[in-house]
This record gives structure tokens, sequence and C-alpha cells, in this order.
């Protein structure tokens, strides 16, 4: 089975390794360079994405990762984890870098104070059995994606409210990521698709 490291410098690390574990991977924690040796791929949890900056340059972790992400590691960020993997930061602390490899723009916090978290029942039809079951999709000071380049490929968007049609859920080739929390929903089909995304990448 696959081996899909679940970076473990803050946020809810946990919750991914099971769901990760449940979709039938191997989710060992990563929290030093050596650890990132023999990953088919990694996911990036939600948390607070400029604590997780700090804490990736502080454990020498965030020159390996970009290294390997640019390499063509399979990665999966969700919320501050998607805003690690955007190559841009809209409302980023003065400070705040990326890791990078997604060709798309971010914006942090994007859904506002007054909305800081809530949850909506989404269409996203690549899942298992996606067409007919949505997904429950929790947003916690969540970022929405602005702009994808073109090699981008939209997964999911709001469907209701004033931020209907903002894009929440996208891929690459290689890499996923979403404005939303489906490890804490017990759904796994978000973590299974991700799952299956790595085992097409090391084949
Ligand atoms: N607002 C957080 C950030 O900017 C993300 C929140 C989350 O991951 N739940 O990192």
């Amino acid at each position: 089975k696959p081996t899909i490291g679940v970076l473990a410098v803050q946020g809810d690390v946990r919750e991914h390794v099971r769901a990760l574990e449940s979709a039938g991977a191997s989710a060992p924690l990563v929290r030093r360079p050596s650890e990132l040796e023999h990953l088919d791929g990694i996911v990036l949890p939600g948390g607070e994405s400029t604590t997780m900056d700090k804490l990736l340059r502080a454990f020498e972790l965030q020159q390996p990762l970009q290294r390997l992400l640019a390499e063509g590691l399979p990665a999966y960020g969700s919320c501050a984890g998607m805003i690690l993997l955007a190559d841009r930061v809209l409302d980023a602390t003065h400070d705040q870098q990326t890791l990078g490899g997604l060709d798309i723009t971010v914006r942090r916090n994007a859904f506002g104070r007054q909305v800081d978290s809530f949850e909506e029942d989404l269409s996203m039809p690549v899942l298992r059995d996606g067409e007919s079951q949505p997904v429950r999709a929790v947003f916690i000071r969540a970022p929405w994606v602005e702009e994808a380049g073109p090699g981008i490929q939209v997964l999911a968007q709001v469907t209701t409210g004033p931020a209907a049609g903002r894009v929440v859920a996208i891929r690459d080739d290689s890499r996923l990521a979403t404005s939303f929390h489906p490890e804490v929903t017990g759904d796994h089909r978000v973590h299974e698709y991700f799952v299956d995304m790595v085992r097409a990448a090391t084949r």
C-alpha cells in the first residue's frame, strides 16, 4: 500500500492519519527532513498557514519539501495546506512564504469574519458516487481559489450564498487541494481520491 506522510508540525494531523488509513494508505508522521524519504505522497493538514510556514523553516523542512514538490511528489493540502501549496497568496502576513507548486492564487480567510466557519453540501463529481452523493464540506476560516492557471482542474465550487461560484477544490497532475476539511466528517472519499492519485503517480 502507498506510504503517504502527514506533515505533523501543527494542525489537525491525527484526523488525516485516520482518514488516510481508512482509505488504504499507511500514514507516517513527518516532523524532520529524514522522514520525507521514501514517501509516495504527502498531506499538508489544516491549521494556521503562517505558523506552519514558520515551523517548516525552523525544522528545516521547507527546502527539502519544496524540492520534492518541484520533482512531482503527490501532495494534498486542506485549508492551511492549500495555502502552503499555492504559488500566490492574497491577504498573507508580510513575511509569509509558501511551499508553492500549485499554479493558483488563494485568498486567506476569504469568507470573511461573520461567516468564520460554516458547513455546506457540495457536489464533487470526481469522488466515488460523487454524481449522486454530495460531500459535507466543513469550512474553518477557509481560503478560496481566486485564480487558477491553465493546468488546474476545478473539482468543486460553493453553490449557495454570497460566495456562490467560489472555487474550493482543485487539482493538477499530482497535487490536490481543498478549502474545506474532509478529515473531520468521517467521509473518506476525498482521501480515497488522493490515494488513487498517488497510486496512479507511482505506477
Ligand atoms: N485561516 C488559516 C490560515 O490562514 C487556515 C484555517 C484552517 O486551516 N482551518 O492558515
